[in-house]
């Protein structure tokens, strides 16, 4: 049988100063406690069960915003309020046990005035209605794929990822949770700095392996919308992009490049738009590159030791702007970084029908690099050979290819 809020007694009065206690009518009482969704409006406890042993008791009271008495022994009891009002749902707060005892507490009066305790109560019950109203179409699986960089691991709580989650009216399913602390970490696989040939093979191996789970999980319909959250180095996210459905809907969530820790797009960040032109016509019309200058420059006079003078040299830039690290922070701007890249990608398949592979010098951020995996097409592009700029020299050397591996085997250049 469900216990009703009333039946432990506790939930229908409203407690007092030294623990009197006057009792509101049921329905006033089952408005706060629905409206607050059975939570703390200060800690956000659950107090539908008492949490230390589980027992089926209602833990939570209601308390007064303005106190029910005039009487000056009555918290915020001065107010003008009507004191007929005093024991409807507007005056009324559902709190634990602890934090009625902080505002009700004489000394502290000032600091928990009426106006700042109504607002808390608009802020939590809003809240809770907006995420109680989220239904199941609205659920993504987290993905989040973190490594280190140069040296320093990822960090993304699952707050962080919540946060982000409920500014697009979305709510998190954990179905890919690995034994490691996110559903793809890298972070332990050594040789990151300075990128080792085992590095990128273990970190593909890691990322092959989980992705079939997420496969998996997509046929046996567990999984219907996909929210991605990666961060780690460039090739490994390029190889990321390659590995993902093109038909599970997908988000990306990028970190944010303002200091504020938070993942997610910016709507009001300037729009960018992108071009490519070939800046080299190479000798030999198999052999192409590309460089991507987006987040920075690519130096075309450092790339001699990884391509040879024969090349064919295409580069993707901003329109009008020039490269910078925050430069996609919109989604629409992503959009067209990838409308360009797939016109590149068409151009080459085009211009080079004898290519095997095409080099890519990369400088783009994390969701531009997810995002030129995921347009790839197997059938129709060769694969990319990817390089990435050794740190402290300014020189490139390859790092791994979007191949697979009996692709590799008859292609060494
Ligand atoms: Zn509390």
């Amino acid at each position: 049988m469900v216990k009703r809020p009333n039946e432990k007694g506790s939930a229908t009065r409203a407690v007092g100063p030294g623990d009197l206690s006057r009792t509101v009518p049921e329905r006033v009482a089952r408005r706060v406690w629905v409206a607050a969704g059975g939570r703390c409006t200060m800690c956000n406890r659950y107090l539908v069960d008492e949490e230390f042993t589980g027992q089926n008791v209602m833990v939570g009271q209601l308390a007064h915003i303005v106190g029910w008495s005039p009487s000056p022994g009555s918290p915020r009891g001065s107010d003008p309020l009507d004191v007929d009002q005093r024991n409807l749902a507007d005056n009324l707060m559902l709190l634990c046990h602890d934090q009625h005892k902080v505002i009700d507490d004489k000394s502290l009066w000032d600091t928990y005035d009426t106006e700042t305790l109504r607002s808390m109560k608009r802020k939590h019950e809003q809240r809770i209605r907006r995420v109680t109203a989220l239904k199941e179409e609205r659920k993504t699986t987290v993905l989040r794929v973190v490594g280190n960089l140069h040296g320093r691991p990822v960090e993304l709580d699952d707050t962080r990822v919540i946060t982000a989650l409920l500014e697009r009216d979305r709510f998190p399913d954990w179905t890919l949770r690995g034994a490691d602390e996110f559903e793809v970490d890298l972070r332990a696989i050594p040789g990151e700095d300075p990128g080792t040939p085992h590095y990128w093979a273990a970190a593909r191996a890691h990322l092959e392996d989980r992705l079939g789970y997420l496969r998996t999980q997509v046929r046996k319909g567990q999984v219907t919308h996909l929210s991605v959250f990666a961060l780690a180095r460039i090739p490994v996210l390029i190889l990321l992009g390659t590995m993902l459905d093109e038909t599970l809907p997908t988000e990306l969530y990028p970190k944010r490049r303002d200091g504020s820790e938070g993942w997610g797009w910016s709507t009001d960040a300037a729009k960018a738009g992108f071009t490519f032109n070939q800046v080299r016509a190479g000798a030999d019309n198999t052999q192409v590159a590309v460089m991507l200058s987006v987040s920075g420059t690519v130096d075309r006079t450092r790339l001699a030791g990884a391509i040879s003078n024969s090349c064919t040299l295409y580069e993707l830039t901003p329109e009008d702007v020039t490269p910078a690290p925050a430069l996609i922070s919109t989604a629409s701007t992503l959009d067209r970084f990838s409308q360009t890249w797939r016109a590149l990608l068409a151009t080459i398949e085009i211009e080079h029908p004898g290519a095997r592979n095409i080099a890519v010098f990369p400088a783009v951020p994390a969701a531009a690099a997810v995002s030129m995996g995921r347009h790839l097409m197997r059938v129709a592009h060769p694969p990319l050979r990817i390089f990435d700029r050794v740190q402290g020299f300014d020189t490139y050397q390859f790092t791994t290819s979007t191949a697979s591996a009996d692709e590799q085997k008859g292609d060494t250049r």
